[in-house]
């Protein structure tokens, strides 16, 4: 049983096996209802109101209740923020709508840089919280779950399934995916674009099991400008984008987790294997100029 939906921006495919057809599209359509939900309460863009976008225009210093869901969002997010030495940060919203780079059509140059220096400003510890709620203190401080939310809705996806009686599934949101139990006799085959060439993979992975695959590439939302390749994955410190890498893919249980870091390890470059290395994920890191280094455990992924 196989289908799309468009939803986050992105075209998400549900693959379920070794289950009866009507039983697998009720749990498809389940856990599509719930992933359009997350993106819903997540979300900066578009028309619907939530708590997040309120947060963002609330008056500094007044307190906003969010709800449980996005606490333990943000708590995760500001855990790995702080884990990475601020290399991933939930609140660059400002500057990241400034870049535009999730417009229609998308921007063509770089924004000025006076206005990039302006809002890349007291960024890295601009969120608090107390009884009350959260709050933030500098106008540039707004929420931005772009690089966690697809994840959580991916793990919820899953979670759905669960519920539903589903042992094998693959939730692929443009190439950042989960899959639980395996592809019928055999493992699930995931191919990993190579970030300059997408008819060609940097390899194959075999999964079985709960695992979620996630990358983060310069080569997703981007244009070139005077020779010079600008993208979506920002660098907190300089509020351009990131120079250090090509792509990084991250493998672990939990999409939430693994969207997270693919984007902190994007930011920090090489020396964040460093810090990945002692965490239960595996790695694959290509550099500026096509260089690759992986985890210890990655080989085992390939076959
Ligand atoms: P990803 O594609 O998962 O690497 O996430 C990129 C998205 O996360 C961007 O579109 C922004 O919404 C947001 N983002 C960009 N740079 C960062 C950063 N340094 N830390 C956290 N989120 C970021
Ligand atoms: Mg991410």
């Amino acid at each position: 049983m196989h289908e799309t939906r468009f939803m986050m921006g992105t075209l998400v495919s549900f693959t379920i096996v070794g289950m009866p057809k009507s039983a697998a599209e009720e749990a498809i359509h389940a856990a599509a209802d719930e992933m359009q939900r997350v993106e819903d309460v997540f979300t900066i863009y578009g028309t619907v109101d939530n708590e997040i976008k309120r947060f963002n225009h609330a008056p500094l210093g007044q307190r906003v209740r969010l709800s449980d869901e996005i606490n333990v969002v943000l708590h995760t997010a500001m855990r790995i923020q702080n884990q990475s030495h601020g290399a991933f940060n939930p609140a660059l919203g400002a500057l990241n709508q400034l870049w535009g780079f999730s417009k229609t059509p998308p921007p063509k140059h770089p924004p000025d840089q006076a206005i990039i220096e302006e809002k890349r400003q007291d960024l890295s510890h601009c969120l608090h919280e107390d009884q009350q709620g959260w709050w933030r203190d500098s106008a540039q401080c707004q929420l931005d779950f772009g690089g966690i939310a697809k994840g959580y809705a991916i793990d919820r996806g899953i979670h759905l399934l669960k519920k539903h009686g589903v042992e094998h599934a693959l939730i692929d949101a443009g190439g950042d995916l989960r899959v639980m139990g395996q592809h019928g006799e055999h493992a699930w085959r995931i191919g990993i674009r190579h970030p300059r060439d997408a008819k060609k993979l940097l390899g194959v992975l075999h999964l079985k099991g709960d695992v979620s695959v996630v990358t983060s590439g310069d080569y997703e939302r981007f244009f070139i400008d005077k020779g010079q390749r600008y993208h979506h994955i920002l660098d907190p410190q300089t509020g351009y984008s990131s120079q250090r890498s090509q792509s990084v893919t991250v493998v672990g249980k939990r999409a939430m987790l693994t969207d997270a870091w693919s984007t902190a390890v994007f930011v920090l470059g090489k020396d964040a294997m460093k810090i990945v290395h002692k965490k239960p994920f595996q790695v694959l890191w290509v550099g500026k100029k096509g260089e690759r280094e992986q985890s210890d455990g990655w080989h085992m992924l390939v076959q």
